[in-house]
């Protein structure tokens, strides 16, 4: 959402800054160039009358020349006119229905005049030489309007480029700020996402030893539990208990107890692999829970366990005779029935695991299939 919101302004910029390049454009390449050229209008046709009226006095080659140099300028100034009005229409209706009547009329009226005093009708000439003064006057009116005109497109011009700076800096403002709030809210819910995985890693996690904790194992004993009896399926638990513990604590003080712990921990995070996952149970109890398809697959399983923890080689010299750190552990497995709760499972692991501390520890005892 905050995205979209963060293109559209982006887009939104980006138009208004081409809308203030194309009006400054506008008012370079159009208006600019056409006022320019239409104002040159009006002092050429009165270069052109002055020429003609000096003729028809003087009745000269240097007036007829004026007049005809006058006369192309008009006409190339007129061509401009129509080039840059044809590709940017702007003042079309003024100058194709108001300047050029009159401009084609006076230059009619000259070409007559000049007849005339080629012809030897002087008088006549002289009779007519004022009659254009009205046509004057009204390219004088339509000159000062094409003026205003211009003017006023320069300025709507310059008003709407003003105005579009305006929204652009508007839309940097906003963009800006929502860069920024995005930003900020990016950066929180990352914060606050990583806090919340924190959070439940340590909920379901042991702070000594960090494997899975008592409440984890819970979780995941229902879940495979309630899995199991859907497809009909064994699952087994292990439980593993430190032989004689109290008197590795009583011997070499509790910070090598932990570590101790630790270690066991370590090597049943390397055996157990998932879908079965270890727990550190309670004290110095761990726990396996594990989806198998024979009661087999879980006492290798627990032997395997057994024999890697022995390897440790852990001295306890209080434990004899075996004067290293052993385990003894309970196995249970079979298909949950419709009505029987996972307690069962765990008082058949609990069962063998005392079978095992009774039977003289470091040993595995299975609970057979149902
Ligand atoms: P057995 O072979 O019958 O299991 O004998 P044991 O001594 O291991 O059994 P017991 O349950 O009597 O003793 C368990 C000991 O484990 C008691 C307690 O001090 C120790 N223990 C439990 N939790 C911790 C722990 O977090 N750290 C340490 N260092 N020791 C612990
Ligand atoms: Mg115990
Ligand atoms: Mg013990």
């Amino acid at each position: 959402m905050a995205l979209f919101a963060l293109l559209f302004t982006s887009i939104w910029s980006y138009i208004a800054f081409v809308n203030i390049e194309h009006q400054t454009d506008k008012v370079a390449d159009e208006a600019i160039p056409l006022s320019n050229t239409a104002s040159q209008l009006y002092p050429l046709m009165i270069d052109q009358e002055l020429s003609v009226r000096n003729y028809v006095y003087l009745q000269d080659a240097l007036s007829l020349q004026q007049f005809e140099i006058s006369n192309a300028r008009m006409h190339d100034v007129l061509n401009t006119i129509e080039e840059l009005d044809q590709s940017h229409p702007i003042m079309n209706d003024i100058i194709s229905n108001e300047a050029l009547p009159i401009i084609s009329e006076m230059e009619s009226f000259h070409r007559e005049q000049i007849l005339r005093i080629q012809n030897g009708e002087v008088d006549r000439a002289n009779e007519v030489r004022n009659s254009q003064v009205l046509n004057l006057n009204r390219l004088r009116m339509v000159d000062s309007k094409i003026q205003s005109d211009s003017d006023v497109i320069i300025a709507n011009a310059f008003d709407e480029s003003e105005a579009a700076s305006n929204s652009a800096r508007w839309v940097i403002l906003i963009v800006s700020a929502l860069t920024f709030l995005i930003f900020f809210a990016f950066m929180h819910s990352f914060r606050v996402e990583r806090s919340q995985k924190a959070l439940i890693y340590k909920s379901l996690h042991d702070a000594l030893t960090g494997i899975p904790n008592r409440r984890a194992f819970d979780e995941r004993l229902e879940e495979t539990w309630r899995d199991a009896r859907q497809q009909n399926k064994p699952l087994s638990l292990i439980l593993l208990d430190i032989d004689a513990f109290k008197s590795f604590n009583d011997t070499y003080g509790h910070l090598e107890g932990d570590a101790c712990l630790r270690r066991v921990a370590q090597v049943l995070q390397r055996v157990v692999k998932s879908p079965a996952m270890p727990a550190r149970y309670g004290g110095e109890e761990f726990a396996v829970i594990l989806p198998v398809e024979s009661a087999a697959e879980a006492r290798e399983l627990a032997e395997e366990i057994r024999h890697k923890i022995m390897g440790l080689n852990i001295e306890h010299l209080g434990y004899h005779p075996v004067c290293k750190l052993t385990v003894s552990l309970g196995v249970s497995t079979m298909v949950p029935g419709l009505y029987e709760s996972e307690k069962i499972l765990i008082a058949r692991a609990d069962e063998a695991l005392y079978q095992s501390k009774d039977k003289g520890r470091n040993r595995v005892t299975v609970q057979n299939l149902k």
